[in-house]
């Protein structure tokens, strides 16, 4: 398949990045992904897959061959009985949430939103909460990947264990991902309880708040002195496995809930302080007082996920878990002394320690701490309070997420940094699959 000459814009989904490829391909099967990648080479072009733009740093951005994989999707093969389900790349969490209910399987945990491609939520260690719990990543059995010279390679802890531990979250630098095998859990029920506390109670309780729940986070505006706590919970599964249950909070009032007030009102609220931005702490802490109580049941995958259409930018990093609290006391302190008021909460996640080279939960209990601003306020002097206060802890950025660290930073942070670069260079000796966020991220060849 020929990769024709475009003159196509990519810009992500923050409007943080964009970049001009002189080439965009999509393929439709693995040959075509691998031919994109000889063509490529032959014309001495670096190529970057497209995952859904929702990154917010460059991680995607190429001057290449751009390689948009929205035709290269859906559930290749699963066995109901192991768990194991293997996906194309480009497939969508929304559609492979859909596709796993049909099979009675979920995901054993997921992120906040459903409109990353599988791949793409994979390859920046993409996360949701639950402190017993890994990323998405550790759901990963194996992986099969376009390698630089075009072949085709599989890997898992048993096969190649070194590509598996790199390019699980590998921000596409070892080669293309073609297809997925996930470990799956049976489909599962969430009971979701949702309540605003003070802020004090929730750090003081944080640690056995993560404890005692499966899935736990919560949410602070960072004027207001109220937190809004998010416990899920699994529901024991029925003895007998049953069709999906209807969740008890009706089509009305979660059309109520998540577009009307989480974005909607939210979405005026913050067009009002982007035009009076003086206005912005009162109007933070309006929506942090009218933060409100709520429970319901869903499958899982509904539970997990929410619309937000509000639009952001963000930075995120994860911290070791005893360091929250003063991670935390540092920002309310610094916010207030800002010279931009900031609009937007700060959401706060738990994962246990995992052992994939390039997880921002690598080794430790983390923490996530993610700060965010209204597209269009300005956020640098936040951002950098905020990468001041984490640096104390050794923070580790979310490598979607924004933020300003180079090799030289990152090497101290990642124990198997150098086993990381000495894989990508064996694999990618030429850098056909780099791009200047990651030449910044994992230095130049020079380096080694
Ligand atoms: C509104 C919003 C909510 C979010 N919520 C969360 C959250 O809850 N938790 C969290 O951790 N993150 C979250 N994120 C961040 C997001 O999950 C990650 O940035 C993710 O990488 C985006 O996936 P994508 O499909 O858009 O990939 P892209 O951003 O398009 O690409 C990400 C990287 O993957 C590479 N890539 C894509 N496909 C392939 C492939 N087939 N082979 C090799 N490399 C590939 C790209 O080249 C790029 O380097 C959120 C982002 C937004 C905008």
């Amino acid at each position: 398949m020929k990769a024709s000459p475009d003159h196509r814009v990519w810009r992500n989904w923050a409007g943080t990045a964009a970049a001009a490829p002189a080439r965009w391909c999509r393929p439709r099967s693995e040959a075509e992904i691998s031919a994109a990648v000889k063509d490529a080479a032959a014309a001495g072009l670096p190529v970057r897959a497209l995952g859904s733009g929702h990154s917010f740093t460059a991680a995607a951005a190429t001057s290449g061959v751009a390689l948009d994989l929205s035709g290269w999707t859906g559930i290749i093969a699963a066995d109901t009985r192991t768990g194991l389900v293997t996906v194309r790349s480009g497939t969508t969490l929304r559609a492979l949430n859909a596709g796993l209910g049909g099979l009675g399987l979920a995901m054993a945990n997921l992120g906040d939103i459903d409109a990353q491609t599988l791949a793409g939520a994979l390859c920046t260690g993409t996360h949701g909460t639950g402190a017993r719990l890994g990323g998405l990543a550790t759901q990963v059995e194996a992986l099969e990947l376009v390698m630089a010279d075009g072949s085709v390679v599989t890997c898992s802890a048993a096969n190649r264990p070194e590509l598996f531990a790199a390019a699980r979250i590998g921000l596409g630098a070892l080669g293309v991902i073609t297809a997925v095998t996930l470990r799956c859990v049976p489909s599962f029920t969430l009971q979701a309880d949702e309540r605003p506390l003070p802020v004090e109670e929730v750090l003081e309780q944080f640690d056995a708040l993560a404890a005692a729940n499966d899935h736990f986070e919560f949410y602070w505006f960072p004027y207001g002195r109220k937190a809004l706590v998010k416990r899920n919970n699994r529901l024991p599964a029925p003895a007998v496995p049953a069709p999906p249950v209807p969740g008890t909070m009706p089509g009305w009032r979660r059309f109520w809930e998540f577009e009307v007030m989480e974005n909607a009102a939210f979405g005026t609220l913050c067009r009002i302080g982007r035009a009076r931005p003086r206005l912005i702490p009162a109007l933070n802490r309006f929506s942090s007082a009218a933060l409100s109580s709520r429970s319901y049941t869903d499958v899982s995958h509904r539970v997990f996920v929410t619309p937000r259409r509000v639009r952001f930018a963000e930075s995120e990093y994860a911290v070791p878990r005893e360091s929250l609290a003063h991670v935390i006391a540092e920002l309310r302190r610094a916010v207030p002394r800002l010279p931009d008021p900031v609009m937007f909460p700060v959401e706060v996640r738990v994962a246990a320690a995992d052992d994939i080279w390039l997880s921002t939960a690598y080794g430790r209990e983390s923490a996530y701490i993610a700060i965010h601003q209204y597209t269009g306020l300005p956020y640098q002097d936040y951002f950098d309070r905020f990468e001041s206060i984490v640096a104390e802890v050794s923070g580790r950025p979310h490598w979607g997420k924004l933020h300003s660290l180079d090799a030289g930073r990152l090497r101290p942070l990642y124990p198997r940094f150098g086993d990381f670069r000495r894989v990508r260079a064996e694999a990618d000796p030429e850098d056909r699959f780099g791009n200047p966020y990651l030449t910044r991220v994992f230095g130049g060849a020079d380096d080694l």
